[in-house]
């Protein structure tokens, strides 16, 4: 006989009607949706890096021998060449299974049931996901007309359950960088700051600095996009090194695998090989900015990130974005009201801006 189970009340409330981030779809599912080859799609959603990891990096990945150990649960080495390259100590460094696991870390330490914290709107997803994955919730407040950050109205939406605010420089989706001014008056209430820097290497502008004089602060960055490792998921984040202690009893013991710590170092040794990939891809970006804002009805919005905010003509953004993945070329589309007519494009190769421009210009017009 079956025993009764009745999953509903052994699942946690907050849990079960839990609403699921809505990631990249892979390549075969991009290929059968629109009957392109997998090797013709273009895929633009995702924010990732066209020439994938460094030389040096899949060299090491292959060269690696001991995948048969277990990593370092302190992250010594990691945590060092990454101290060499923030310029700050490896105490007040974390190592996550991408940036997404830092995000995470940080809402099982700071908010529990009923708490909050806020967030911009339009902004990353993962916040509100992980904020409600805890039993807490991402109160979110609009950007500006010009997609800046309200930040009076941020202030004014903290309560007594309020226990921080996560904003990511530049802002995902709408390309834009954050104001000091703007970090140092959420800095002032006390209250927890996650400054997510998840493209700082396409626009080198970082509160880094403002880590001394601010306990409060967290700057999260990640290995995905500028170091091509999205796929082995690594990012980390520097922060007091109160927090960080802390922060490692609550992590996984072994959340970064030997793999992504192998191809971290090999990567922060190619730097120079991966930089001039980021000046490539912000040429790219300038260059796709232009012809966006050629074709007539789109507005591109400025962009300090690997990745283009598309204003598309009022009331057409669904029928261009299905006639785009007709075509095989997949950008992301939003939900939300406010993003109903606009796409995010990845900097992808010149080739694929040159399609994409191509197919744009022909599906928009009426
Ligand atoms: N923060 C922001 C602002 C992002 O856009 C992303 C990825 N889309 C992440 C964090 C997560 O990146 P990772 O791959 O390091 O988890």
């Amino acid at each position: 006989m079956k025993t009764a189970v009745d999953l509903n009340k052994l699942l946690l409330p907050h849990i079960r009607g839990l609403e699921r981030y809505q990631g990249v779809a892979s390549m075969d599912s991009m290929a059968s949706q629109s009957g392109v080859s997998a090797d013709k799609v273009i895929r633009l959603n995702g924010n990732e890096n066209p020439f994938g990891p460094s030389p040096k990096a899949l060299h090491a990945l292959g060269a690696f021998r001991n995948y048969n150990h277990y990593p370092d649960q302190d992250q010594q080495r990691l945590r060092q060449v990454l101290s060499d390259y923030v310029g700050f100590p490896p105490d007040r460094i974390v190592v996550g299974n991408g940036s997404d696991e830092i995000i995470d870390l940080l809402m099982r330490m700071f908010i529990g049931a009923g708490e909050n914290v806020v967030i911009p709107s339009p902004t990353f997803g993962m916040y509100a996901v992980s904020a409600a994955i805890n039993g807490g919730q991402a109160v979110s407040v609009p950007l500006d007309e010009n997609f800046d950050l309200d930040v009076a109205a941020m202030l004014g939406a903290v309560t007594p359950k309020t226990k921080g605010f996560f904003v990511p420089s530049p802002n995902n989706p709408t390309g834009n960088l954050v104001s000091e001014s703007n970090v140092r008056s959420l800095l002032d209430t006390g209250l927890l700051v996650v400054m997510d820097e998840a493209y700082y290497e396409f626009c080198g502008v970082t509160f880094l600095p403002l880590l001394e004089d601010h306990p409060n602060l967290v700057v999260i960055r990640s290995f995905s996009k500028w170091a091509g490792l999205a796929g082995l998921r690594v990012g980390f984040g520097v922060m007091h090194p109160e927090i960080a202690l802390t922060m490692f009893s609550v992590k996984p013991p072994y959340n970064v695998t030997q793999a992504a710590e192998v191809a971290l170092i090999a990567s922060l040794e190619d730097r120079p090989v991966l930089m001039e990939r980021v000046r490539e891809m912000v040429a790219e970006r300038d260059r796709m900015t232009g012809l966006l804002n050629d074709v007539p009805g789109i507005k591109a919005w400025p962009s300090q990130a690997n990745f283009i905010l598309i204003q598309l003509p009022a009331g057409r953004g669904k029928e261009i974005y299905d006639g785009l993945c007709r075509r095989g070329i997949f950008l992301r589309n939003y939900d939300s009201p406010r993003l109903q007519d606009h796409l995010r494009a990845s900097v992808g190769f010149p080739s694929e801006t040159d399609a994409l421009i191509s197919a744009l210009s022909d599906l928009v017009k009426p």
